[in-house]
């Protein structure tokens, strides 16, 4: 908890000085219309932007409307038909499935001709940049890594870490662009992936950068002349950044990256809290209590679906909104198998906000994130492991089918 409090210190000042560095001042939040022209605000907090990402330019835009919209803006950005993509983490997050036509969908990567190899991790879930390495085609040109666990079996990734894979890649190939999908990642170290050699990081407002106030928007930070080719995607080539109505939205996005080192400072201190109390009673999860943290997610690994959906309606019956309803699993867009998502947000699909979400699928796992403040987290931990305890008892006594008792 010490070291968690130590890293949101220095985030803080990081996002403080940015905000002086810029003379942040009222004027810049009145916002404007249309086509946005001439938007001194929203230009000045894309600089605090950069500057605490330790990068040229920044594009954070309220029409940026999840962190998957981000991620296909960098890389039809900066993909030409006839290049390669390689992905160095494993497959990518669930969304960019579709994205790069691994999954057939109108529009996607595959769709213009451009190519993509992914590289698993190893056995003990580290990157295998020897494989990666090998693996570079003359045609090569994005590795794109992904630093949250996202839905998937394998732990997030240290900047540090990060940093050493990309120094590799940068000693055989000086002409590799280099994308993070740096969902979930943003503040939980002092550094971001810009700061170790990332050419462009993506994200979403309505995680951790957003502190929780951002409504909407994302985020494409890194080069210049890459952000510019990400812009090109966002509004048309040769208008680029230029427009974009911020429509009032300026003050909570800043606001917001004001909040967020502190924000992220509580939902990792919750993910702390869950791990501990989770693995006394008796559930796998990972990261462990003392790991460090790299993102905001907490697997836990249950042994049936009706613990794991019993743990996801007790999450939602936590919330502060719609905690009277109960979640069950349903096909969601952009995810391949049902989803089940306990999301008692303020912003619908803010995962800062104390969230626990599952694919239901086997292996049971559920994933834990977010948390406003410590103390909500504290009571939702509460009651969920009074709600597992229970569907104990009751998975003991219970000898209906499964689907009855989730019915129920
Ligand atoms: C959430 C997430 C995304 C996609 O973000 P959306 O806003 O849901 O589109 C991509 N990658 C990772 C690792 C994520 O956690």
């Amino acid at each position: 908890m010490k070291r968690i409090e130590r890293i949101a210190l220095e985030n803080q000042r990081k996002v403080l000085e940015a905000f002086w560095a810029e003379r942040w001042s009222e004027a810049d939040m009145s916002g404007s219309t249309g086509y946005g022209l001439d938007d001194a605000g929203r230009d000045k907090l894309e600089r605090v932007f950069a500057r605490v990402f330790g990068a040229e330019r920044a594009l954070v835009r309220p029409q940026i409307v999840s962190g998957t919209h981000a991620i296909r803006l960098a890389l039809f950005g900066v993909l030409r038909p006839g290049d390669e993509v390689v992905f160095a983490t494993g497959k990518p997050y669930d969304t960019l499935e579709a994205v790069v036509g691994m999954r057939d969908a109108p529009g996607s990567l595959a769709e213009w001709g451009i190519r993509h190899d992914v590289v698993p991790l190893t056995p003990d879930g580290r990157i295998d940049a020897d494989t990666v390495l090998e693996r570079l085609t003359e045609r090569t040109r994005v590795v794109f890594f992904q630093r949250s666990r996202g839905y998937a079996a394998r732990p997030a990734f240290g900047v540090e870490e990060l940093g050493k894979v990309f120094r590799s890649l940068r000693a055989r190939r000086d002409d590799i662009i280099i994308l993070v999908d740096n969902c979930y990642g943003e503040f939980t170290e002092t550094m971001e992936p810009t700061a170790v050699g990332a050419d462009l990081v993506m994200g979403s407002l309505i995680k951790n950068p957003g502190g929780g106030l951002a409504p909407t928007g994302g985020y494409v930070i890194g080069r210049a002349r890459l952000v510019e080719q990400a812009a090109a995607q966002w509004s048309a080539p040769g208008i680029g950044a230029e427009v974009g109505p911020t429509l009032g939205m300026t003050r909570p996005l800043a606001q917001g990256l004001f909040l967020a080192p502190h924000v992220v400072g509580q939902a990792l201190k919750v993910s702390v809290l869950a791990a501990y109390v989770f693995e006394r009673l008796g559930l796998r999860v990972s990261p462990r209590w003392d790991d460090p943290r790299a993102d905001l997610i907490l697997a836990v690994s249950f042994s049936s679906p009706r613990e794991l959906l019993a743990f996801c309606q007790a999450v939602q019956a936590s919330a502060p909104v719609d905690a009277h309803v109960t979640p069950h699993a349903a096909p969601m867009a952009g995810y391949e198998d049902d989803v089940v998502m306990a999301a008692g947000t303020f912003i619908q699909g803010g995962s800062l906000e104390l969230t626990a979400d599952a694919p239901l699928r086997p292996p049971y796992t559920g994933y834990f994130q977010g948390g406003l403040t410590y103390e909500h987290g504290c009571l939702t931990i509460a009651r969920v492991a009074e709600a597992i305890l229970r569907s104990r008892e009751e998975g003991r006594w219970s000898h209906g089918p499964l689907s009855a008792t989730m019915e129920a």
